[in-house]
């Protein structure tokens, strides 16, 4: 995937965090693409929205892009850096890249994913780290409900 603009493909989870964050949620955002560049799935986390822990931007994504015979070829773009759960999903899947919008305010499962051979591009993109700081900023308890801290 030597010609993908990594940037480009971030727009659609950052235009889903937002959607996310007006609909009262948590802004979190994602997008599935082939390896091709094109869009097999996009959502973001409704937790809040469905009363649905379970809902995270990239999981919702990875629901609506539907069946695919192999996820090697495809990237997984991200707002946040994926937490435990959604790293576990990158690896149950073979998904075999993740563009992470930042990792800074949230480092997840990163390292965990480079361990095992997924190719992470971590774009410390200014535009999501000061969306994530001032959701941390405005609503704490939502955000460790989020994160599973107490
Ligand atoms: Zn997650």
């Amino acid at each position: 995937m030597p010609d993908i603009d990594y940037r480009a493909l971030l727009a659609t989870a950052v235009a889903e965090a937002r959607q996310g964050l007006a609909e009262g949620g948590i802004p979190i955002g994602a997008a599935l693409y082939g390896g091709d560049g094109r869009l097999l799935g996009c959502g973001h986390n409704r937790r809040v929205q469905e009363d649905d822990p379970s809902i995270h931007g990239e999981t919702d994504a990875f629901r609506k892009a539907g069946r695919q015979r192999s996820y090697r070829d495809t990237i997984m773009v991200t707002t946040l850096a994926p937490c435990w759960y959604c790293s576990g999903l990158v690896r149950q899947f073979n998904i075999g890249a993740v563009v992470v919008g930042e990792s800074v305010t949230f480092a997840g499962g990163v390292d965990w994913l480079r361990e095992a051979g997924v190719r992470v591009i971590d774009l410390a993109d200014a535009e999501c780290i000061g969306m994530m700081r001032d959701f941390i900023a405005a609503r704490p308890a939502l955000w460790n409900e989020d994160i599973g801290e107490e």
